[in-house]
């Protein structure tokens, strides 16, 4: 009539929690043998054991996370048996706990974790199994190990919905049923969806666990996998019974136990004849079902596995009282009520008061049946007050799950949007640095265009104001620097000066030495009148071979000094480079800037008539204005 929990542990499928660690070597033979085993398989535990050593033969024990790797393996391949009883797989499970704290392998010691509440579960520990699938969940919900979250979310919820918490188990194996799809396992995918099927059907919501059953019906029927096939057709099969279709049930339980009769599979025989027990006692046979408890029965004992055990002895209890061997029945129910409570089933407890209650009522021993009776309904209006907490339970976990499920999806639309946008401004930027480089480097373009044109406009400048012969200011240069200087002795109200001068008898050196010769005259005379200007003045050619000088601040008598000085350097100009007698002097007219001179032009004028008396004079002297 029931399927025991979870058949993990049984010979028909081995069961791998491995985990998504992910490995940087390329996928060699070891590699891929590891991937395999870690996926889960649907292999025996003796050619998944056989595997797992042969593995660990290949593998260079020295590398400490391989080691590890395989251990985590190793831990899941374990079988409850005689030998290796559910407190010596604790212990080495406890062992892999502690070499994983020690290597800090966060993901070993969440796995190894639950590899040691499994064992606990199966050895009747449900508090410690709780414990450990609890820490397990603690350690890694916040990883990126989407497998081993399902594991542990899987295996409490495996063991919640075990204890008759159903909402609870069906909250976690909904969770874990996420965290399975994203790692995208197939075979846990599968596994865990038949857990949320059985659960659904616990809570009696039989249409939505047929959905899942039917679903995995075609699955397994499309790949062929037989004794995956017939496992969900026991799990239908208890569908029916629920819903009291008993033949059909019995057809499909039967139809398994030819194919574990088949396969000698032990276990999987026991478990069938153990749901087919149950259909004959709801069809009140007690004889055909104690015919199958007897062999199941056998098999059991010989596995430690305590939970089923339990069941069994409650079975052949409600035989034999169906047989009318009250005394019986009550050995047996005796015999499996510890179990029951220590696991804390209480549907399995509910099954075993009322049975016991009948059977003692039977024997008469009306206070026994009374106080039975009494715990009975006490655990039965607690066991409807569960239900009735579980249906509400389950509509808010389908509802959490409904709506986590919205908000991880808006979450990763959001998350999406969110990487457009750094995107797009990470493209804003990249074009935004080219636009700065490219403007970075027109600028410069345009700098030196610039610099080039200003210098050429300088060099124009210079060209344009420059005689060239001298290299001093020509006639337009120092006539307009005349004016400006004479605004500004106005503004001032400074003294301002000019000096006239003009070469003695050029003509004849012209004629004499050649107009080369002249020439070479003219460059000298440049240098030589600069020498002997302050900073501030000016010199310029005005015409053939004469010559303005402007004296800004200069008084009338500070002017005839430069003149004179002027005069001097000029005569005493060494001209043999030229030619050996060669004799250059000037004669020079001194002006002073009055409030009367209308313009430069005046000034100068008066500066030539000075000139002009010089040249009067005999010439190479000074004449200052009168
Ligand atoms: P004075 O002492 O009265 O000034 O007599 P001068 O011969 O210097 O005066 P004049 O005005 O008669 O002669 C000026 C000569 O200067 C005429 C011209 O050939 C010459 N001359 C003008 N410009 C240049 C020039 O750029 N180079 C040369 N080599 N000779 C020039
Ligand atoms: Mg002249
Ligand atoms: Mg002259």
């Amino acid at each position: 009539m029931f399927k025991i929990f979870s058949r993990l542990a049984t010979a028909t499928l081995i069961v791998i929690l491995g985990s998504s660690i992910i490995w940087a070597a390329a996928p060699s033979e070891i590699e891929r043998e590891f991937d395999a085993l870690e996926a889960g398989q649907y292999v025996t535990t003796a050619e998944f054991q056989r595997r797992l050593q042969s593995l660990y033969n290949t593998i260079d024990v020295a590398d400490k996370a391989l080691l590890m790797r395989w251990k985590r393996l190793h831990c899941w391949s374990l079988e409850p048996n005689e030998v290796q009883t559910p407190p010596k797989l604790i212990a080495v499970a406890t062992n892999y706990i502690a070499e994983a704290e020690a290597a800090n392998d966060l993901a070993a010691i969440a796995d190894f974790h639950v590899c040691r509440g499994y064992y606990e579960q199966v050895y009747g520990d449900v508090d410690l199994a709780l414990q450990d699938y609890n820490l397990a969940i603690e350690l890694v919900i916040n990883s990126e190990h989407e497998q081993l979250i399902a594991d542990a979310y899987s295996s409490r919820g495996d063991l919640y919905a075990y204890r008759g918490e159903l909402a609870l188990g069906l909250g976690d194996l909904l969770v874990a049923q996420k965290y399975y799809e994203s790692a995208d396992i197939t075979y846990w995918i599968r596994q865990n969806m038949a857990s949320i099927a059985n659960t659904y059907r616990r809570i009696g919501n039989f249409d939505r666990a047929l959905e899942y059953y039917q679903q995995l019906e075609r699955i397994f029927l499309e790949e062929d996998k037989v004794s995956a096939l017939l496992e969900i057709r026991e799990q239908i099969a208890l569908v029916l019974e629920d819903q009291g279709q008993y033949q059909q049930a019995y057809t499909l339980y039967s139809d398994a136990l030819d194919y574990y009769l088949a396969q000698s599979d032990d276990y999987g025989v026991a478990f069938s004849r153990l749901n087919i027990a149950g259909v004959m006692l709801a069809l009140e046979k007690p004889t055909q079902a104690l015919k199958h408890l007897s062999l199941s029965e056998a098999i059991f004992d010989e596995h430690p596995d305590f939970g089923t055990s339990a069941l069994v002895h409650l079975f052949i209890g409600r035989a034999h009282y169906q047989l009318g061997d009250n005394q019986k029945a009550l050995d047996y129910f005796d015999f499996a009520e510890p179990s029951i409570r220590k696991e804390k089933n209480f549907r399995y407890l509910a099954w075993l008061l009322q049975a016991k209650a009948k059977a003692l009522s039977a024997e008469k021993r009306w206070q026994e049946a009374y106080e039975t009776t009494e715990e009975y309904q006490r655990n039965h209006e607690q066991l409807d007050l569960m239900l009735r907490k579980q249906q509400t339970v389950r509509m808010q976990v389908e509802f959490d799950v409904a709506r986590k499920e919205a908000e991880n999806e808006r979450l990763k639309a959001d998350t999406l949007i969110k990487q457009k946008q750094v995107e797009s401004l990470e493209e804003r930027r990249r074009w935004q640095l080219i636009v700065l480089f490219l403007g970075g480097i027109l600028l410069l373009v345009a700098l030196v265009f610039l610099i080039r044109q200003v210098n050429s406009k300088r060099q124009l400048h210079r060209l344009a104001s420059t005689d060239e012969l001298t290299g001093l200011p020509n006639r337009r240069d120092i006539l307009q620097r005349g004016k400006e200087m004479i605004d500004h002795a106005r503004a001032e109200h400074a003294p301002f000066s000019v000096l006239v001068f003009d070469i003695d008898y050029f003509k004849r050196i012209n004629d004499t030495y050649g107009h080369h010769g002249g020439d070479e005259v003219l460059r000298l005379i440049a240098p030589a009148s600069l020498s002997v200007m302050r900073y501030q003045d000016r010199v310029g050619r005005t015409g053939g071979e004469e010559f303005l000088a402007l004296l800004p601040g200069a008084g009338l008598d500070h002017a005839a000094k430069v003149a004179e000085r002027l005069r001097q350097k000029i005569s005493d100009i060494d001209t043999a480079t030229i030619a050996v007698d060669m004799k250059v002097s000037v004669s020079i007219g001194v002006a002073q800037l009055t409030a009367d001179d209308s313009n430069l032009s005046e000034l100068i004028q008066r500066a030539d008539n000075a000139l002009y008396r010089a040249k009067e004079n005999g010439r190479d002297c000074v004449e200052i204005e009168r």
